[in-house]
């Protein structure tokens, strides 16, 4: 199967499906990271552009993704940017890579990037009832720590997750691994970004559904085949 996540920001791709990265290519299984502003200006708490690239890179090896694509889109700035650009952007990497599953963000996140993200998304994927490109099989919100979860519960409208990929210990110790190869993503207890309660989410999701330390993700798509 041929995975693509869409995530706004480098660390992204890592916080909410790093582990499952991990176990799917361990597999066989390809997976494809796009991140929009992945090739822009340093953030806050971030090194140089170069730097942060070779970061990039070295997470996406350690959880065995392709090599990164990194989108020119400016930080925190999603809403300057015309929705049709996103869009179209988006769309030529489904045409590209031929995903069967994509993931971006929830709707309802607090990072405004992460929401322009998601929706730009959300318009993408239909890009195969447009055009006669592969037909999509599933398509998945993903949830952030420390974006997702600190969304205001004002319309009930959070994330939920509904599935959920047993990444184990092994999972779990490289999405860390990963994490920690980018220059100040993770911080201290108890910040969501820390390693204390990115093991909690893990050891959460799992229980949630009887397996041991687990991503979650919510449906927003599924075709199920026979
Ligand atoms: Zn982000």
């Amino acid at each position: 199967m041929r995975y693509l996540t869409v995530t706004a920001h480098p660390d992204d791709e890592i916080l909410g499906f790093g582990g499952s990265t991990y176990v799917l290519t361990a597999k066989g299984h390809v997976v494809n990271n796009l991140i929009l502003s992945g090739d822009v200006e340093a953030r806050q708490h971030r090194p140089d552009v170069e730097t942060l690239k070779s970061q990039t890179h070295r997470a996406q090896e350690i959880v065995g993704a392709q090599a990164p694509i990194l989108g020119p889109f400016p930080n925190i700035k999603f809403n300057m940017v015309p929705h049709l650009e996103l869009v179209q952007f988006i769309e030529k990497y489904i045409e590209e890579l031929e995903p069967d599953v994509v993931i971006t963000h929830h709707p309802y996140d607090l990072n405004n990037d992460h929401y322009f993200t998601s929706k730009a998304c959300q318009a993408a994927v239909r890009l195969f009832q447009r055009k006669p490109v592969k037909p999509l099989k599933s398509f998945y919100f993903m949830e952030i720590p420390s974006s997702t979860d600190w969304a205001f519960p004002v319309d009930g409208q959070n994330f939920r997750p509904d599935t959920f990929i047993e990444i184990g210990e092994a999972g779990l110790e490289k999405k860390i691994e990963a994490l920690y190869a980018y220059e100040g993503v993770m911080r201290p207890y108890p910040h969501p970004r820390s390693e204390e309660a990115i093991r909690a989410l893990a050891v959460l999701r799992g229980s949630q559904t009887g397996r041991h330390y687990c991503e979650g993700l919510q449906t927003a798509m599924h075709i199920i085949e026979y």
